[in-house]
């Protein structure tokens, strides 16, 4: 999708065409060059050393963390490091089992298989992946009614990576085949400073370290935004022409694009409005904010959410979602249960 055809609310949420010319460019190539996430790569640091000593493949690996921190990258960064060949598909691509089936007798012993959004895999094809998770088998059917016959055919030993932004979705069968699961969570500013002083390097831009901060502070905790950012910082100087970008070029270049300082963008204030204006602040259904924002509700749960919970700016019950006092804070607005405590007194 080009980025015109992007309406200013989606801006952060989709993966534009120009991201993915950029990604290629901007992914770490190595885990040394991978920033963040101390827990994840020190885990799989030793997974991977340990593979490489016995001469094996890696046992299958599950990635979970909301879009935009790094699984894509990660996947790659292991056939890298195990120096194996990578495939790589997603789970809405493999439509039926012949298509999976394909794919697997193309791979060789000690070949990647990356799948994103593997959640999304059919259930006929998740059924299918079972046995060659666990056997590196599949059994194929030829003919129909009585001349029906089941042939066996050997794969070679591959390690799946799946990759998935609810990893609740996931059935149990198919969780269970996986041997490594590593979390990834919202980077912190610094960290994400540090991404955009490294891509920035790679990009030609000349920028100072509070620059960085202040773009790392208004990029959601996600990398892939902090970079996308980084580029429309540098077509702002460029068109300004700004020799060198410093935090009050970066914050105008953030506040002509409608993010906040908290690194909410229209979509965000528009869902927490919601709440606040149709629903009292909560708790309210996500269905129904969906409903009153005219949004699909799972880039709600997959996109919005995710962070809103993270920075305290939502809270979820078992009553619904509700918004939180710094949300009203950050809105200059009073939480509604106070309102009517006041009316009270
Ligand atoms: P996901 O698969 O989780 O949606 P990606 O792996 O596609 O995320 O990451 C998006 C972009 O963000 C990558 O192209 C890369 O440039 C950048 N990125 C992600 N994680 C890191 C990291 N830890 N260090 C440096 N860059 C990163």
């Amino acid at each position: 999708m080009s980025k015109e055809n992007i309406s200013p609310e989606k801006f952060i949420l989709q993966e534009t065409e120009e991201d993915a010319v950029f990604n290629l460019s901007l992914r770490p190539l190595t885990l040394n060059e991978f920033i963040g996430q101390e827990t994840a790569v020190k885990n799989l640091n030793v997974a991977l050393k340990a593979a490489l000593q016995r001469n094996e493949p890696l046992e299958h690996i599950l990635l979970s963390g909301p879009p935009g921190l790094g699984k894509t990258s990660l996947a790659h960064i292991i056939a890298h490091e195990m120096k194996a060949n990578i495939t790589a598909t997603s789970g809405p691509a493999i439509e039926r089992a012949g298509d999976l089936i394909g794919i697997l007798t193309n791979l060789n012993k000690g070949d990647i298989l990356f799948i994103d959004e593997i959640h999304r895999l059919s259930r006929v094809v998740e059924e299918f992946l079972y046995q060659a998770m666990e056997n590196f088998q599949i059994d194929f059917v030829i003919d129909k009614g009585p001349y029906a016959k089941t042939i066996k055919f050997n794969l070679k030993v591959f390690t799946l990576v799946g990759a998935t932004t609810r990893s609740g979705s996931l059935t149990a069968p198919l969780r269970s085949r996986f041997g490594l699961f590593y979390h990834l969570d919202f980077y912190s500013p610094q960290e994400l400073a540090k991404i955009i002083s490294n891509s920035a390097k790679i990009l030609g831009v000349t920028i100072d370290e509070p620059a960085c901060l202040e773009i790392g502070n208004r990029s959601r905790g996600t990398p892939r935004i902090a970079n996308r950012l980084l580029r429309r910082v540098r077509d702002y100087s460029q068109v300004h022409d700004f020799k060198k970008v410093d935090c009050k070029i970066a914050s105008a270049a953030l506040d002509a694009l409608n993010i906040d300082k908290c690194g909410l963008d229209a979509l965000d204030r528009k869902f927490l409005r919601s709440i606040i204006d149709n629903f009292s602040g909560g708790p309210a259904g996500i269905e129904s904010v969906a409903a009153s924002l005219n949004e699909d509700t799972e880039t709600l749960i997959d996109c919005v959410e995710p962070y809103l919970l993270k920075t305290n700016f939502l809270k979820r019950t078992n009553r619904g979602r509700e918004v939180t006092e710094i949300a009203y804070n950050h809105f200059n607005l009073k939480p509604a249960k106070q309102t009517q405590k006041e009316l009270f007194q």
